[in-house]
């Protein structure tokens, strides 16, 4: 599928870049007139659907030289700010296979990450007024905040220490179950970091190698409830203790009766 998107862009900054453009909302000029190979295009718009949305190209669009013609209606007189890109985008299709094999391709060593995290805390930047003594990264998955990652993952243009689960992050990306069931697709613009809103398309994650082998360790030594880790400026790390954890250790020398599980339903929309 190939669709149109316009938006206003900052004249003084350079055009965005592919990960910053597709964070960006579309915007369709009142004053703009589009054709693709001759044919009109009718701008979805705010007032029709709520935001502005891409237009679909695919049907106008040849295997050979196409043509998008853009006009603006605009008195010459006109000052008003008016500042626009717009650009095609193809709209694919992969399955969760794919995207998680591409993914593993693209694991940044653990070493790498690692002196990235303890050159930020031995910088000598002189606007620091602090330096932090050790830093901590929060391992529960975001959307449930209940369970530690299996693939970790963020976005490449994400600039926190914190990943997300692969795996849960696609099943979030879903169109609801329909009755009767069918294979169920994602939607096109639901690709952004549950964290920090930035880019988050299949093929704009990585996968964090440092927290792969936090997970590992963590695994082996069956501490994989824990909520976070504190690191060194040396780079060492160790599991945070909760009070929770010595809680749990009270309880499991003097047993208490199982309650009953509470399951709770919640719905991401
Ligand atoms: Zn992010």
């Amino acid at each position: 599928m190939l669709r149109l998107r316009c938006c206003e862009v900052i004249p003084t900054r350079p055009l965005p870049t592919e990960n910053g453009w597709v964070t960006l909302d579309g915007s369709w000029p009142v004053q703009a007139y589009f054709t693709v190979n001759q044919t009109p295009l009718e701008p979805r718009r705010k007032l029709h659907h709520g935001k502005c949305l891409p237009i679909d190209v695919t049907h106008c669009v040849r295997a050979d030289a196409n043509k998008l013609v853009v006009r603006i209606n605009r008195s010459r007189h006109d000052k008003s700010p008016f500042n626009y890109a717009v650009a095609i985008e193809v709209v694919g299709f992969a399955t969760r296979e794919s995207i998680t094999q591409a993914c593993m391709k693209r694991l940044v060593p653990s070493e790498r990450i690692l002196s990235t995290i303890k050159k930020a805390m031995t910088s000598d930047d002189d606007d620091l007024i602090m330096q932090p003594q050790c830093f901590s990264i929060h391992l529960f998955e975001p959307f449930s905040n209940a369970k530690i990652f299996d693939i970790p993952v963020r976005g490449q243009d994400c600039l926190h220490r914190e990943a997300f689960d692969l795996g849960v992050f696609l099943d979030t990306r879903l169109e609801r179950p329909t009755q009767p069931p069918k294979d169920r697709i994602s939607k096109v613009d639901v690709w952004r970091c549950p964290i920090c809103k930035a880019d988050s398309r299949p093929q704009s994650l990585i996968v964090d190698g440092f927290l792969v082998t936090v997970r590992q360790e963590l695994a082996s030594k069956n501490l994989l409830k824990t909520r976070s880790i504190n690191i060194e400026s040396d780079g060492s790390w160790s599991p945070v203790r909760e009070a929770q954890d010595d809680e749990e250790t009270e309880d499991e020398a003097t047993p208490a009766p199982k309650k009953p599980v509470e399951v709770i339903l919640i719905d991401d929309d």
